[in-house]
């Protein structure tokens, strides 16, 4: 299962997912939300766009947890173009609250809202390191010069910026 909200909007070089063209002179097999619902789907079906009769579980999960009435409520106060993408998140919201009575979404949001914590404090701990460590790199480099003063010291002016130079050569 995979909900991508963004791929009928953004993706312009795709065409839309568009229902097969009315073929005249062929009875319509009803869509899927209306074979679900056992009723005769009629030519202007505000769900048959979005729920096709090959993909029956589609409509019953999501009629199972929001209602068939609820769902045609909240897409007629949508505007057309933003129907696709509210009926993806209604399918999200309804395969997550099936698997999780109890928090459904909000479940798998409060678990990434942990990690993205945790991975922000480790990132945190870790940069704390590195200045830590470039601070102890700075004072072994004064202290040896001390101790060693360089035999050529003219217009060598230590300012922290050439702590690089103890790691790397700048020639390679
Ligand atoms: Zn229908």
């Amino acid at each position: 299962m995979e909900w991508t909200p963004l791929a009928s909007s953004s993706s312009k070089t795709q065409s839309p997912p568009l229902p097969p063209p009315p073929s005249s002179g062929v009875i319509m097999s009803p869509c899927g939300a209306c074979k679900t619902l056992r009723r005769r789907c009629v030519n202007n079906c505000l769900l048959a766009p979005y729920f096709p009769p090959t993909d029956l579980f589609k409509f019953s999960i999501a009629h199972r947890v929001f209602g068939a009435s609820n769902i045609m409520k909240l897409l007629q106060e949508l505007p057309e173009s933003q129907r696709a993408d509210a009926v993806s998140s209604i399918v999200y919201e309804s395969n997550a609250r099936i698997k999780d009575p109890v928090y459904g979404c909000t479940g798998i949001i409060y678990q990434l809202h942990k990690e993205v914590t945790e991975l922000q404090a480790e990132l945190a701990k870790t940069q704390a390191q590195l200045v830590s460590m470039q601070c102890m790199q700075t004072m072994d480099t004064s202290q040896s010069q001390q101790q060693n003063p360089p035999y050529d010291n003219s217009g060598f002016s230590f300012d922290g910026s050439n702590v690089g130079l103890a790691w790397e050569h700048p020639w390679t």
